[in-house]
């Protein structure tokens, strides 16, 4: 079985307009740096955004089937303390995920996306779990807080009572969002405090996964993901390998989770094809390395499968 255990639904109302201005921005400079290209604000806003706006949920079931991924865990994003009000309350974004599962229950899982700094938020992810279905709870520090925060320890204390996983973004992030507190160390005392939590560090930190690597050796409790690892393992194939190898080593390969971050990466490399990229370790991996085929299969879904009690 295959999981997709990061992916997004972006809709234009639900997120806020810095954020969509920082993906054009980041958009802008990027074809700058490797095709020598100035592309204006407005002409970049179309190429960039309208692919990830255009038929949301088609679109994703549409990936899923073309990559063979059975199912995929859809994360609400509650931007709107860290940046600003969206037109789509976050209540009503959880729900209209919990029905877009409801609709797909083979296909989709909806994780309670919010803000622990909202005063609701434990009764929030309570309803969500309880009476919506939902079956984790995503939290983006890169809004502007700290996982450790002690306010938060009852939000934590509650996802151990509901037994579900509680995923992090980790790692550098793009304007206007803040990377300091998304940085791995901070998950560090909540999986010291809650030793039967289940933490998901995503996108293995991105660069700053040497840190992640470090905490994660000695906290048996946090998982990493691989979403948002495309154009790395793209562009720098060999490098990915070794890494993913040294998590192997020292984590495990059971807390290796894969992830695409969709649809962030429709248009570079779509779910079909990072999934073709992650099985070929078997058989494309560089000299002195090797992935086996029960590695490949528990990254690919196993290892979500057992997370998610699926
Ligand atoms: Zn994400």
């Amino acid at each position: 079985m295959i999981i997709d255990m990061h992916s997004h639904l972006f809709v234009k109302e639900w997120l806020p307009r810095e954020f969509w201005e920082g993906i054009v921005k980041t958009a802008q400079s990027q074809a700058k740096r490797i095709m020598k290209a100035d592309i204006p604000f407005d002409e970049m806003e179309k190429i960039a955004l309208t692919p990830l706006w255009e038929s949301s949920e088609k679109a994703l079931l549409g990936e899923m089937e073309a990559a063979g991924i059975d199912k995929t865990v859809i994360l609400p994003q509650d931007f709107e303390i860290g940046l600003s009000r969206t037109e789509v309350t976050i209540e009503e974004q959880n729900r209209l995920h919990a029905e877009l599962m409801k609709k797909h229950p083979d296909r989709l899982i909806a994780f309670v996306g919010i803000d622990p700094r909202r005063k609701n938020s434990v009764e929030f992810l309570e309803k969500g779990i309880k009476e919506w279905g939902m079956r984790g709870l995503k939290l983006h520090p890169a809004t502007g807080f700290f996982p450790n925060d002690r306010r938060f320890y009852p939000l934590y204390r509650k996802c151990v009572d509901l037994k579900i996983p509680v995923l992090f973004h980790s790692g550098p992030i793009i304007y206007p969002l803040r990377s300091q507190p998304a940085h791995p160390v901070y998950l560090d005392d909540v999986a010291a405090d809650f030793p039967d939590l289940t933490l998901i560090a995503a996108h293995m930190s991105h660069t700053w996964w040497q840190d992640l690597l470090a905490i994660a050796a000695v906290k048996p409790n946090i998982f990493v993901d691989i979403s948002g690892w495309e154009l790395e393992v793209m562009a720098r194939y060999e490098d990915f390998c070794r890494i993913l190898k040294r998590f192997i080593d020292e984590l495990g390969y059971d807390r290796i989770l894969f992830g695409t971050d969709g649809p962030g990466f429709r248009q570079v490399c779509p779910p079909r094809d990072y999934v073709q990229l992650i099985r070929g370790l078997l058989q494309k991996s560089p000299e002195g390395i090797k992935f086996t085929a029960e590695e490949i299969s528990a990254i690919l879904g196993g290892n979500a499968q057992r997370i998610l009690n699926l």
